[in-house]
């Protein structure tokens, strides 16, 4: 995204942000600034000899904070990255990782290329000597740092990296969690590829299961019904679209994406448009809606719940008095920048922030690590001994039944739902829905109780900010 004119960058944005959060703390002197500024960032060019001829690739890993290690954080490939990105990125996962309780500091990379213009095998060429250049410098480790996919980088390229670190270290037992987000084959973890649109669900439905949050946002019963506007419909935008359509009973009523938006106010067939855009690459001719070629307008749409989902920058000084909805979820990092969170914030507009909305990635990438450190896979040891006690019940339920004088039954379908022990898929989502709710939980209790927070993102700020000067007080800084 572009920088807008008097517009912020980046980075800048998430520091303001930080800002307005630890004015209203008492920190010991200097750890304000401790917490805010990003450690280091490591630059590295390298060449590959593609299509004949030696390409010369700029790629970037940034630490924003080591009050917990490893540090972690996904790896960008965008024509657009750049440092300003990548270190506020990096400082949103050192937020992220706190409010959510996930044992890590912040880290971000970033390569400047458009996936698109490569073949599968340039690709995991030009992955494998950037993995390479980041792991001899321990800028991938799993003790250290551990990356994970992000815009333009697919479990494809966490395998690739996986590979790469256990080929430079052939006797280390734990290679397999220098990388999270591997397809399932490669140490993977069920349910990590949906986690990050999963998240962005059971935010929304953590939200409304307090009336009170939803009348804040001027709306009021529950998700069913609700017209829905998702920008971007890659792999957080199409997984929290599709679950909160088919799940949820919402209308997804406008999808925007690169080359324009598509409208269907009764609800657009989710997967059908993934389908279709897969296979010609936008949505433009797309039968399933209406077409409209400016896309960032219909941002401007009405609805009751706006999800950017794509980039950051997108809601900002110029069309953030324009933005309709009464309640936007952050999807994308950094999609609403200081300015216009400044704008919709005096209008009245309830933002579910980035720093929570989208911690579903990481949250389960930290169950993959442990995964990838125990050796074992979840539930593996408990599936079947919790079947068994569950038909223990069962069979003394129909004993009861045949014996006793009443006749009654188990209603249809209960065995079979009770019988089944939960396999890694069901510990996954349940891990995560606990994780949002408990850190929904925690930002409210500061939007709530304190007169001088207003909105969620300072909550979710000011405990996250707390948790990480604990952990540095402790270590002695
Ligand atoms: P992705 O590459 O899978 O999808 C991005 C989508 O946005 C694509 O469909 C793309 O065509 C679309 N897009 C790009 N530019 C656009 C524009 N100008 N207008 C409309 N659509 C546009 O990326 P992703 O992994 O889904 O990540 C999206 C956002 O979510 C990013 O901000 C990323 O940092 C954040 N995020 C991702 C994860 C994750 O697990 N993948 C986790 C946390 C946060």
């Amino acid at each position: 995204m572009t920088a807008v004119t008097g517009e912020p960058s980046f980075r800048q944005s998430v520091d303001l942000m930080f800002n307005r959060a630890a004015a209203l703390m008492s920190l010991p002197p200097g750890l304000e600034e401790k917490i805010r500024v990003c450690n280091a960032t490591y630059t590295v060019r390298f060449g590959v000899r593609l299509r004949g001829e030696i390409h010369t690739f700029t790629g970037y890993r940034s630490v924003h904070s080591e009050h917990t290690e490893p540090v972690k954080g996904g790896i960008r490939y965008a024509p657009s990255v750049n440092q300003d990105e990548v270190e506020a990125l990096a400082a949103l996962m050192t937020y992220k990782c706190a409010l959510v309780e996930a044992p890590f500091g912040g880290s971000k990379g970033g390569l400047c290329i458009d996936p698109r213009q490569w073949t599968e095998e340039e690709l995991e060429k030009i992955t494998r000597r950037f993995a390479y250049e980041l792991i001899k410098r321990d800028l991938i480790h799993p003790a250290q740092n551990v990356p994970a996919p992000d815009m333009g980088t697919t479990e494809r390229e966490m395998a690739v990296i996986a590979d790469q670190y256990a080929r430079m270290n052939t006797a280390d037992i734990n290679a397999r969690a220098c990388v999270t987000g591997k397809p399932i084959h490669a140490g993977g973890i069920q349910g990590r590829v949906e986690a990050t649109g999963r998240g962005v669900q059971y935010a929304l439905q953590e939200f409304f299961r307090h009336p009170e949050d939803v009348a804040r946002a001027k709306l009021s019963g529950t998700l069913d019904g609700k017209r829905v506007v998702v920008q971007g419909l890659g792999n957080v935008g199409y997984h929290a679209a599709l679950f909160l359509s088919t799940e949820d009973g919402c209308k997804i009523t406008h999808v925007i994406e690169r080359d324009g938006a598509i409208e269907n106010p009764d609800g657009l067939d989710i997967a059908a448009l993934r389908d279709w855009i897969v296979q010609h690459g936008g949505v433009k001719d797309c039968p399933l809606g209406t077409y409209h070629a400016d896309g960032a307008r219909v941002l401007e749409a009405e609805c009751d719940i706006l999800i950017p989902a794509a980039l950051e920058g997108v809601i900002n000084m110029h069309n953030a008095a324009a933005i309709k909805a009464p309640l936007i979820i952050e999807a994308a990092n950094g999609p609403v920048t200081a300015g216009a969170d400044d704008i919709l914030r005096h209008k009245g507009t309830v933002i579910i922030p980035d720093l929570y909305a989208n911690a579903g990635g990481v949250t389960v990438s930290y169950f993959e690590w442990v995964k990838n450190l125990s050796h074992i896979r979840f539930g593996r040891m408990q599936r079947r001994q919790e079947e068994a006690r569950h038909q223990l019940i069962v069979d003394e339920l129909e004993r009861i039944s045949r014996d006793s004088s009443i006749n009654w039954t188990l209603s249809p379908g209960f065995k079979q739902k009770y019988l089944r022990g939960a396999g890694e898929l069901e510990l996954v989502r349940s891990g995560l829905d606990d994780t949002m709710r408990a850190a929904y939980q925690s930002m409210r209790e500061v939007w709530w109780g304190r007169e001088d927070v207003t909105d969620l993102r300072t909550a979710g700020f000011l405990v996250s900010i707390d948790r990480v000067a604990r952990a540095y007080t402790a270590k002695g800084i």
